[in-house]
């Protein structure tokens, strides 16, 4: 059967190349109706920070990727959580030192440091601590067992490490890239255990996934050096690795992998909940991250989840990293804001405001979801390019300046104010009848009028149709914005 796992480590909030890699493994699972398994990887105490499970939580379920087994679910495999599951670890570490694949080491910091200065070469600048050097180290290869024990008896400080054959070829199969060879020569003895009697990843990875009897390791290309290690262990224990599948590496527009610098200088999001506040909906960013590394048989672009599952294969999966690209990510938003019922549509709108504090009656909000919904790509659009909903405008875009008001501008807009002011009732019958009655008076076309009309209301020059929107802003907000321009 089929059984995948994502296993993030809580180090920080959840990077949308993470949340991709979940998907895949969602998908892969749900295609053949296996499971899928979240492992919280929070070995490495020193890289752990609280709120990140809750961020991770939070992005998941979001985006609707369910897990079947993992934490708060529970499932046969329990504890989800790796800093639970240490006995385990450590039992495991006893049987590779019992098997003679690994050996404990005692050296501080430093005596790997000056070992390293020892050996250094142009050639090699950092070399290893393996079969080349491992005997002048202070290990249980090189001291004899009466000292060994009295150190372990002494409770000195010490890490386990593999023994990394010397010169050999690791092999394995990728279900994305294919056959991928790894020398073994010049590769550390691994630690495995370190001296605080947590696993480092590698030990605690290889033993989770042979115990949650995982089928398929699906995960990002930056793992790919570690999987030839992977490998070495599952020999070392006689167990059968999992089949692997690396994924390609998402890439910035500009170059190398897709970082925080992205999102400082082009304002590309990089973590998931970061997309949730900004208003994206979540199925339209899992369409989108869906089709960043696999493509599908066809021309299709639009894709439900259930839709993905069914078309979804490792073998579509491509090899080279894959360029993020904000506007086709808009665009597809775009499409699923486009296909929401209104109801729906004021729905994300109301949880959007409600973040921002923005408080709304029912009936505003329904107006202003109606004025807006066919207008932008993304739900927090409205809070953005329509922030004039809520307040007055403080700034006129210098462009629309350019092009919407002219030296007549003023005194049209100063007559129209008047119109207003002096009408008995004020809905959108008067508001077109006022426009068009200045537009006349003052021998004018109609576009005279509404043009500075429409940068006194929303600072800019385009928008839901003048005559709706004047009248939704009524009288008074009306008023005061022509007001603060003429002056
Ligand atoms: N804990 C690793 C991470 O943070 C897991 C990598 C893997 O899937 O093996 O991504």
């Amino acid at each position: 059967p089929v059984r995948v796992r994502f296993a993030p480590s809580p180090t920080g909030r959840l990077h949308i190349g993470g949340l991709r890699t979940a998907l895949y493994n969602y998908l892969f699972a749900h295609k053949h109706d296996g499971d899928f398994i979240l492992r919280i990887e929070d070995t490495d105490q020193s890289r752990y920070v609280e709120e990140a499970e809750a961020d991770l939580m939070q992005a998941l379920s979001w985006s609707g990727l369910n897990y079947n087994e993992g934490p708060g679910t529970g499932g046969p495999h329990q504890p989800y959580y790796q800093s639970e599951r240490s006995g385990l670890y450590q039992r495991y570490a006893q049987q590779l030192i019992d098997s003679g694949h690994a050996y404990y080491a005692f050296d501080t910091e430093d005596e790997v440091e000056a070992m390293r200065e020892r050996h250094a070469s142009d050639d090699n600048p950092s070399p290893a601590y393996n079969a080349h050097t491992r005997m002048e180290m202070r290990n249980s290869l090189s001291l004899d067992d009466d000292e060994v024990q009295q150190l372990l008896d002494d409770g000195a400080p010490h890490v386990v490490r593999l023994m990394m054959p010397r010169n050999e070829t690791v092999r394995f199969e990728d279900e994305v890239r294919g056959t991928v060879t790894f020398e073994t020569q010049g590769l550390d003895d691994q630690v495995l255990l370190k001296s605080d009697g947590l696993p480092t990843y590698h030990l605690a990875n290889v033993v989770d996934d042979h115990h949650m009897r995982i089928s398929h390791v699906i995960r990002g290309e930056e793992w790919l050096p570690s999987t030839p290690k992977h490998v070495l262990l599952y020999d070392a224990f006689g167990w059968t690795p999992p089949a692997f599948a690396h994924l390609p590496l998402i890439m910035s527009p500009e170059s190398g992998k897709l970082s925080k610098r992205d999102s400082n200088e082009l304002g590309i999001p990089v973590f998931v909940t970061d997309y949730r506040e900004a208003g994206y909906q979540p199925e339209a960013l899992i369409n989108f991250l869906a089709l960043l590394g696999w493509h599908p048989s066809d021309e299709q672009e639009i894709f439900s989840l259930e839709e993905l599952v069914e078309a979804f294969s490792l073998d579509r999966v491509g090899v080279s990293g894959v360029q993020f690209d904000l506007d086709k990510l808009n665009w597809y938003n775009e499409q699923y804001v486009r296909a929401m019922n209104a109801e729906d549509f004021a729905e994300a709108l109301r949880t959007q405001l409600t973040e921002e504090h923005l408080p709304i009656t029912h009936e505003r909000l329904m107006a202003i979801a109606e004025l807006t919904q066919d207008r932008v790509s993304k739900v927090g659009d409205v809070l953005t390019e329509h922030r004039y909903f809520f307040e007055d405008p403080t700034a006129y875009d210098e462009d629309d300046v350019e092009s919407g008001w002219t030296d007549q501008s003023a005194e049209l807009l100063q007559a129209l104010a008047e119109v207003y002011d002096e009408a008995s009732t004020f809905d959108r019958d008067v508001v077109d009848q006022g426009m068009r009655d200045v537009a006349e008076t003052h021998d004018v076309g109609l576009g005279a009028v509404i043009h500075p009309v429409r940068l006194a209301i929303s600072g800019r020059t385009s928008g839901p149709g003048i005559f709706d929107l004047v009248a939704f802003m009524g009288r008074e907000t009306t008023l005061r914005r022509i007001d603060a321009v003429i002056d």
